[in-house]
């Protein structure tokens, strides 16, 4: 479970993001969701460990994982991430992406390598090196490689952006059905109405560095907060 708490970040001296505080349960999908420039991948990275906060903390399983004086490294805070340019590494052949972050015995990466390749429907390419395979599924391993640590949550920034609508609804699909397995607490970014309908359990709406509305993707969709909301989704299919 992912809590976080009166999160704030200046830049510049502008409040890129102000007074964020949100929830995400294990086995579900929150949407943080908004336009460009609302401060969406800065509260990410602030969750990820890469940026720090001006103000406020965030709680990992109920354990403290930064405040403004205290900061847990980005690697021990069992946090998955997935960003648009997921970059495999070119020079490393599927199965050695999806074992990089892991650790253990021989045996127990390999098993947890080819458990991941089924589940995304890639074990035929085990041995193979990125630029072998198309966009989606270098896409695939990209997920694959996140959740081998078992991350207890899932950090995705516009995962689905660089792939044309058809793979894109297909690789949705597949990727919600493996992290509902997997279990994992999913915060997904998107800019898009129409993903975070088709994608989320709980969708907040942010502007301007708010949540300005927060809930089921339905209550949110019939009864907009106000004007801006509204027409914020109106132009979903
Ligand atoms: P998009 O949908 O376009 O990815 P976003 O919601 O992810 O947008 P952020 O990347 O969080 O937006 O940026 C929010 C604001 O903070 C922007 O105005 C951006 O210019 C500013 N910003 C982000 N990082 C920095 C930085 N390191 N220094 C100064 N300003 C920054
Ligand atoms: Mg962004």
């Amino acid at each position: 479970r992912l809590e976080i708490r009166n999160i704030s970040r200046i830049f510049e001296g502008r409040r890129v993001v102000d007074d964020v505080s949100l929830s995400v349960l294990p086995g579900q999908v929150t949407c943080l969701l908004g336009p460009s420039g609302c401060g969406k991948s800065t509260t990410l990275r602030i969750i990820a460990g890469v940026d720090m906060q001006d103000a406020g903390e965030i709680h990992i399983d109920g354990r403290l994982v930064c405040d403004t004086l205290y900061r847990v490294p980005p690697e021990r805070r069992s946090v998955g991430l997935m960003f648009q340019d997921f970059a495999l590494f070119p020079h490393l052949t599927v199965a050695q992406n999806v074992a990089f972050g892991l650790s253990g015995s021989k045996l127990a990466k390999r098993t947890r390598v080819e458990e991941l390749l089924h589940r995304v429907d890639l074990v035929r390419h085990i041995d193979d090196y990125p630029h072998q395979l198309s966009g989606g599924e270098q896409q695939r391993v990209a997920l694959a490689r996140a959740l081998a640590p078992r991350p207890k949550i899932m950090l995705m920034d516009e995962p689905f952006s660089g792939l044309d609508n058809r793979l894109r609804d297909e690789i949705r699909d597949e990727t919600l059905g493996v992290l509902k397995d997997e279990g994992a607490a999913v915060l997904l970014v998107t800019h898009e109405p129409d993903e975070a309908m088709r994608m989320a359990d709980e969708i907040a709406l942010m502007r301007a560095g708010r949540i300005v509305q927060q809930g089921a993707p339905y209550n949110v969709y019939n009864a907009p907060v106000d004007r801006d909301a509204a027409a914020f989704f109106s132009d979903i299919n």
